[in-house]
């Protein structure tokens, strides 16, 4: 079948995976939902049912939050030598390696990801996720602190317990190693919840983990939705942290839950409205396309999207055509076909909520540069679509839109720039596209946002910490600020006297 997108047309490919693992992942065992349950998980690319999900609930949550927390107490997961975890987690890495094809292609029928991004990109930075964290299991230690002549103290770092970790559908590997690698590296046992739309990698990772002797109870996936499955574990009694990413909306709720509940720890990372901020001396060719991958990439799909791209009046006109040239060679087509550089949105309630932003953004008084329609037959892809004349007020400068839309707008000074910048409520990243360093660091430090990118966008490291500023959350993924939030400190006095015959003699020092 031929999707049309932007004057291109391209075929669907061949690759199309088993389904495989369509069950809850309790205690090591693939098992039905208690309610006996299932809901449909659809490919964007047709609107067609690719299976039928066991549906887990709070009864079966409870059962997961059972297993997980057996195994947190009793079973060997966080008693094992650090360099033990390792050994289990490289295997469970490689045999993610070794399956990279099959996993791409369930990402890409699943969440209308590129297949080709999938296989050399996203996939291959989740291994390296869990790889990174297996280099860390064997590194955890606290600190000896001598106190005074009679009192000597250490710390500890345990494993915070049983962690309940949530996720969206834009990134299903990329969220599950994101949460699961410093966890396991800590020695945490843990449910994971999957988005409802995108349910498919998350199942076969825990079959993966089962294979590299990942101990039962310590990885339990239960699919389902998120004001039932998702709500039951932000709300049990008996998890010990919770690590969300998602919307704002659903973030405020998870926080609630928890702080209603066991007043668990919780980390959040939230929805983003991110400046790109393009200077007079930019490189137009550099500045456009960092443009176009910041907002098109992954269908805009993106936290970090730069969605308001603000550039600097004396290459406005000449940015806008560059953009416009360049927005019109970006395929629209099937994501098993290489020469696509976009796919379909995750579901039609996406789509729908994309459309309709776009047509609120005409009916403000926006100018439509490019795209502003939906294309192809069947399925849910959008053109990728860039507005002028956006004025900071309107919705589409405000809102997430998590779609491929484009806000362009015209600023005067770096003062003026960086003021507009700021203006959301959020603070998740930003980039700067300048050849003026002081430029550079002026706009880096003034930008209230948790990731500046400059010169460059998108790019991503395990080692280096990523997380948001105001209402795009708190808490980091990556790095050891990662590993921190699924560790806890325990501080112990050790007395230096002992006492004997009555009296206190000075212990032998040791
Ligand atoms: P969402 O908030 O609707 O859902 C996220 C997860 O929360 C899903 O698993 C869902 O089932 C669950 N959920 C829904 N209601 C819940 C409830 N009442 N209690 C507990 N869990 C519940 O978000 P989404 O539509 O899946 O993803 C898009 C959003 O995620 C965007 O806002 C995007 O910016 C954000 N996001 C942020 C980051 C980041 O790192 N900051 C990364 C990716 C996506």
């Amino acid at each position: 079948m031929a999707v049309e997108g932007n004057g291109s047309s391209v075929c669907f490919g061949s690759k199309l995976p088993d389904i495989k693992f369509t069950k809850l992942f309790i205690n090591g065992e693939f098992v039905d939902a208690l309610s006996g349950k299932t809901f449909e998980t659809i490919d964007p690319r047709t609107g067609e049912v690719i299976a039928r999900i066991a549906e887990g609930d709070a009864e079966d949550v409870d059962l997961a939050v059972k297993a997980a927390r057996d195994a947190f107490d009793h079973g060997p997961w966080p008693r094992l030598p650090g360099s033990e975890r390792r050994r289990i987690m490289l295997k469970f890495a490689d045999l993610v390696e070794q399956n990279i094809e099959e996993l791409a292609a369930l990402d890409a029928i699943d969440a209308g990801k590129l297949f080709s991004m999938g296989k050399a990109i996203d996939i291959p930075f989740a291994v390296n996720t869990l790889q990174y964290y297996a280099g860390a299991a064997d590194k955890i230690h606290g600190k000896t602190l001598k106190m005074s002549r009679e009192l000597q103290g250490y710390t500890l770092r345990e494993p915070i317990g049983v962690v309940g970790h949530i996720t969206p559908w834009n990134y299903p590997s990329n969220m599950f190693f994101m949460k699961a690698s410093p966890a396991l590296a800590a020695g945490c046992t843990m449910v994971i919840k999957p988005a409802e739309q995108t349910p498919l990698s998350a199942l076969y990772y825990a079959h993966l983990s089962k294979l590299a002797g990942v101990p039962d109870g310590v990885i339990n996936v239960i699919t389902g939705f998120g004001p039932t499955a998702g709500a039951a574990i932000s709300s049990h009694m008996d998890i010990d942290k919770v690590s969300f990413t998602g919307s704002t909306e659903v973030g405020r709720l998870v926080m609630q839950a928890a702080a209603t509940s066991n007043l668990k720890p919780v980390s959040l990372e939230l929805g983003g409205k991110s400046p790109l901020l393009i200077f007079d001396d930019a490189d137009v060719d550099t500045a456009a396309d960092l443009a176009l991958l910041g907002v098109f990439c992954n269908k805009g799909e993106l936290c970090v999207s730069s969605s308001r791209v603000l550039v600097q009046e004396g290459i406005y006109e000449e940015l806008v055509e560059k953009l416009a040239k360049k927005a019109k060679a970006w395929v629209v087509g099937d994501p098993f076909d290489p020469s696509s550089s976009q796919g379909p949105q995750v579901d039609k309630n996406q789509y729908d909520k994309i459309l309709s932003y776009i047509e609120h953004g005409k009916r403000e008084g926006a100018t439509l540069l490019t795209g502003g329609k939906p294309c192809g037959e069947k399925g849910y892809y959008i053109e990728p679509t860039i507005f002028t004349d956006v004025m900071d007020n309107m919705l589409i400068a405000q809102d997430e839109i998590f779609g491929p839309v484009m806000s362009l707008m015209k600023f005067k000074t770096i003062d003026e720039g960086i003021k507009r910048a700021n203006a959301t409520r959020y603070g998740l990243a930003a980039g700067i596209v300048t050849k003026d360093l002081n430029v550079a660091n002026t706009v880096s430090r003034s930008i209230r946002a948790g990731i500046v990118w400059i010169n460059c966008y998108i790019a991503f490291d395990n080692g280096c910490p990523y997380g948001g500023y105001k209402m795009s959350g708190f808490g980091r993924e990556f790095g050891m600020e990662a590993l921190d939030q699924y560790l806890q400190v325990k501080s112990v006095y050790k007395s230096l006297l002992t006492r004997r015959g009555g009296k206190l003699r000075e212990r032998e020092r040791e």
